[in-house]
Order: structure tokens, then sequence, then C-alpha cells
């Protein structure tokens, strides 16, 4: 093998939804790059990040697409979705409106994606606890009710966004291999 040729033996597409300014682009950073940054700005030209990990001794690429501030309702295109296995859709824990719309973007991604597709909820933000709006009972309730994992996550100090991953990674993984 060529020097830094690497092995893939799959690759999944996970696409990330969500009202603007819940973290989506940062929770990416996080997962992609282990970085955080405080002012951020839409990415302009990029489409996914990917990072490779190893579930079961086979090497996954998890491509990541991230809305270029297409948040609108039904702003996002078929093209988004066109082919992914796995879907986060977030909301911030201190905007309610942002959990409150999460019903919209489920019936769009249910719309447009496979039907077993593999859906985590992320109620990203979780540092701000002293702001929360969302109790996470609320969450949980609705993520069981529709059959999708749940987790609360900072992308800011960095926690549960390698577990949301890797939670759905391996779901994609044991369905497909
Ligand atoms: P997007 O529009 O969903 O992609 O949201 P961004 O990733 O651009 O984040 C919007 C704002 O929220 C930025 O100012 C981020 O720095 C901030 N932010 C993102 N994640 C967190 C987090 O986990 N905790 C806190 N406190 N702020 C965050
Ligand atoms: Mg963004």
């Amino acid at each position: 093998m060529a020097a830094g040729a690497e092995r893939i033996d799959f690759v999944f597409k996970v696409v990330l939804i969500g009202d603007a300014a819940v973290g989506k682009s940062q929770i990416l950073a996080r997962f992609s790059r282990n970085e955080f940054s405080i002012d951020s700005k839409a990415t302009i030209g990029v489409e996914f990040q990917t990072r490779t990990v190893v579930i079961d001794h086979k090497s996954v690429k998890a491509q990541i697409w991230d809305t270029a501030g297409q948040e609108r309702y039904r702003a996002v295109t078929s093209a988004y979705y066109r082919g992914a296995v796995g879907a986060m859709l977030v909301y911030d824990i201190t905007k309610r409106q942002s959990f409150d719309h999460i019903p919209r973007w489920l019936e769009e991604l249910r719309g447009h994606a496979d039907k077993n597709i593999v859906i985590m909820l992320i109620g990203n933000k979780s540092d701000l606890e002293e702001h929360r709006a969302v109790p996470v009972e609320d969450a949980r309730e609705f993520a069981q009710r529709e059959g999708l994992f749940f987790l609360e996550t900072s992308a800011l100090q960095a926690t549960n966004v390698e577990s949301a991953f890797i939670t759905v990674l391996t779901e994609i993984f044991n369905i497909v291999s």
C-alpha cells in the first residue's frame, strides 16, 4: 500500500439538520477536527467534513454534511439528504423554539431520506445549564416515542459529541455489515 493511503471499508453519509445557531457547525468542527470557535461563521464552499474511525476492526469513513445557512423550513434541498444513512437532529437546550421545530425537521428528514436512516436527537449547549429552556425529560420522551437516539452535548466542552457520532456510526455499521 502506498505511503499515506488508507484502506476504507465503509463510507457513511451523515447529515446535520436543525435550526440556525443551534451549534451544528461547531458539533461538526469538534468531531472532525477537535476544534471549537465562539464566533463561528457559515463555512463557504465546503459541503462536508470527514473523519475515519475504526469500528469492529473495520475502517469507517464518516462523511458529515453541514447546512450552509439553508436552515429555513424546506430550504434544504433533496440533494442534501440523498444517500444519507445517518442524521443528527440538533436543537439548542436554551432555545425552546429550536426544540419545538424538531418535529418539522423530522418530518422533512423522513420525507427525503432512506427509511432505515439512523437518527440521533441532540440537545446541544449543555454547558449553558443555567439558561436551560428544554427539560431533558421532554426530549427523552419525544425521542423514545419517535424511535430516535438521544444525547445532550456541548460542542464547547466536548461533552458527548464523540459518543453521539460513534453511537450513530456503530448502529449504521451493525445494519449494513
Ligand atoms: P449552526 O448555525 O447550527 O451551525 O450553529 P454554529 O455552530 O454556527 O453555532 C452558533 C453559535 O453557538 C456560535 O456562536 C457557537 O460558538 C455557539 N455554540 C455552538 N455550540 C455551542 C455549545 O456547545 N455551547 C455554547 N455555549 N455555545 C455553542
Ligand atoms: Mg452552521
